[in-house]
C-alpha cells in the first residue's frame, strides 16, 4: 500500500486516522469514557512527564478524538490537528493561542458573523486590537499591518460574499512582518483546498459543516502546520477546555468517508444551480467562485480546486422579496449553516449576519437582497424547479404589489 502523503483525497477520505487496534476493528471504535487506569503508580507518573504511550483524561487525549484529529491532519497536510467542541471554539482556542494583550490582528472583513463579533468585541475588550479589510485586497491588507500584528485570519471565499483571497500573497506578507496566517477553510474543506500548500500556518474548520456532512454533530478542528507549534496549541486546549467529545468525534470520522464525493457532487449542483440563477430575470447578481462572472475567477481555480457548494445571489426587491422566496420554498429547507446532504437556503441581514449591524454589513458588502444557498446531494433538477417556483412566487407577489399600487393611485 502507499503511503498516506503519496494516496490521492479521496483515498485519504476513507483510509486516514484508521489505525488497527486490538481485535483489528475496521473503524476506530469510541471510546466512551472520561478517564483511563494506570498500570502502575510509575506508568501513570510517566504519562504525566509526557512519556510513553497511553492516555489520562479524556479532555486531554482519547484515541477516538484522536483519530479524528489524525485524518483531518493528513487531509490537511498538516502536522498535527486539535478537536475542538464547535468551530468558534477552535478559532477562539487558535486565536487566543497566538495573540496576548497588546498585539494586532487583521481579520478578513466577509467572515462567519460570531467570528467577527468575537474578534470586534470579545478579543477587543482583552486588549486584541483588530482591523477589518478586504482580504481579497492585498494593498488593503499591507496597509492595515502594524508594528505589533501579530495573525492575519483569512476566510476564503468569504461568508457570505464568497470572495476569494490570495493566500499565498497573504502569506507572504503575514510571514515578513513576523505575524501568522491563520485561515478558516470551512467552506472549501480540504478535499477542495489546502491552505499549507499557500504558506498558511493554522487552519481551522467548523466540522459542523462539511467534513461531518449530515448537519447532526456541533465540532470544529485546529490544524498547525509545523510540530514544533503543536504542544502550545495542546496546552492552551488543555486549559481553556473546549474539546470535542468522543461519540462526536466517532461520528465525523464517519462523515468524512464519504467527504470527497459529496465535495464532488455539491460542485457540480452548484454550478448548475449558478449557472441558473445568472439567467433569471428575478436575480441581479451571482456569486460563485467557478463562475466566470466571479470577480476572483482565476484565483479561484489557481487556488482550489472546485467552487464548494455555497452560492449567494442578489434578489431584485431587497428585503422584502428575500423575505418572500424564504417563505416560498418547498424542497429547500429554510435553515441557516451549511455543508450538509440537504440544500439549505437563508436570508444573512435578518438572520446569520445581523448580529453584525447594518454598518458593518454594508462595509462587509452584504446587501439586503442577498440569500445564501448551500447545495445539497439531492437531484439538482429537483432543486432547481423548488428555486424557479419560490422565484415565481417572488414575482407575482411584485406583480400583485404593484397593481394594487396603480389601483390605489
Ligand atoms: C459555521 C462556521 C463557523 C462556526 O462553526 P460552529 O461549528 O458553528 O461553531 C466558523 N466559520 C465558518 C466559515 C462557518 O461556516
Amino acid at each position: 500500500m502507499k503511503k498516506h502523503d503519496q494516496a490521492a483525497p479521496e483515498t485519504l477520505a476513507v483510509h486516514a486516522g484508521v489505525r488497527k487496534g486490538e481485535f483489528l476493528p475496521a473503524v476506530p471504535p469510541i471510546f466512551q469514557t472520561s478517564t483511563f487506569s494506570f498500570d502502575s503508580a510509575e506508568q501513570g507518573a510517566a504519562l504525566f512527564a509526557g512519556k510513553g504511550k497511553g492516555y489520562i483524561y479524556t479532555r486531554m487525549g482519547n484515541p477516538t478524538v484522536e483519530a479524528l484529529e489524525t485524518a483531518i491532519a493528513i487531509l490537511e497536510g498538516g502536522a498535527k490537528g486539535l478537536a475542538c467542541g464547535s468551530g468558534m471554539a477552535a478559532i477562539h482556542t487558535a486565536l487566543v493561542t497566538l495573540l496576548k494583550n497588546g498585539d494586532h490582528l487583521v481579520c478578513s472583513d466577509a467572515v462567519y458573523g460570531p467570528t467577527c463579533t468575537l474578534v470586534g468585541k470579545f478579543l477587543a475588550d482583552f486588549g486584541i486590537e483588530s482591523t477589518m479589510v478586504d482580504t481579497s485586497n492585498l494593498a488593503a491588507v499591507k496597509k492595515a499591518m502594524r508594528p505589533n500584528t501579530k495573525v492575519i485570519y483569512v476566510e476564503t471565499p468569504g461568508n457570505p460574499t464568497l470572495v476569494v483571497s490570495d493566500l499565498a500573497a497573504i502569506a507572504e506578507v503575514a510571514h515578513q512582518a513576523g505575524a501568522r496566517l491563520v485561515v478558516d477553510n470551512t467552506f472549501m474543506s480540504p478535499i477542495l483546498q489546502q491552505p499549507f500548500r499557500w504558506g498558511a500556518d493554522v487552519v481551522v474548520h467548523s466540522l459542523t459543516k462539511f467534513l461531518n456532512g449530515h448537519a447532526d454533530v456541533v465540532g470544529g478542528m485546529i490544524v498547525v502546520k509545523e510540530e514544533e507549534d503543536y504542544p502550545l496549541f495542546r496546552k492552551a486546549l488543555n486549559h481553556f477546555g473546549g474539546v470535542l467529545p468522543p461519540m462526536e468525534s466517532f461520528l465525523v470520522h464517519r462523515g468524512i468517508k464519504t467527504l470527497a464525493l459529496r465535495m464532488r457532487r455539491h460542485c457540480e449542483s452548484a454550478f448548475k444551480i449558478a449557472e441558473h440563477l445568472e439567467t433569471h430575470e428575478q436575480v441581479e447578481w451571482v456569486r460563485y467562485p467557478s463562475l466566470k462572472s466571479h470577480p476572483q475567477y482565476e484565483l479561484s481555480r489557481k487556488q482550489a480546486t472546485g467552487g464548494g457548494a455555497v452560492i449567494s445571489f442578489g434578489l431584485k426587491g431587497g428585503v422584502e422579496a428575500g423575505r418572500r422566496m424564504m417563505n416560498a420554498v418547498g424542497l429547500c429547507t429554510l435553515a441557516v449553516s451549511l455543508g450538509g446532504v440537504e440544500t439549505l437556503i437563508q436570508h444573512p441581514a435578518s438572520m446569520t449576519h445581523a448580529s453584525m449591524g447594518a454598518e458593518a454589513r454594508k462595509h462587509a458588502n452584504i446587501g439586503d437582497g442577498l440569500v445564501r444557498i448551500s447545495v445539497g446531494i439531492e437531484d439538482v433538477d429537483d432543486v432547481i424547479a423548488d428555486i424557479d417556483q419560490a422565484l415565481e412566487a417572488v414575482a407575482a407577489a411584485k406583480k400583485d404589489h404593484s397593481e394594487m399600487h396603480v389601483a390605489a393611485t
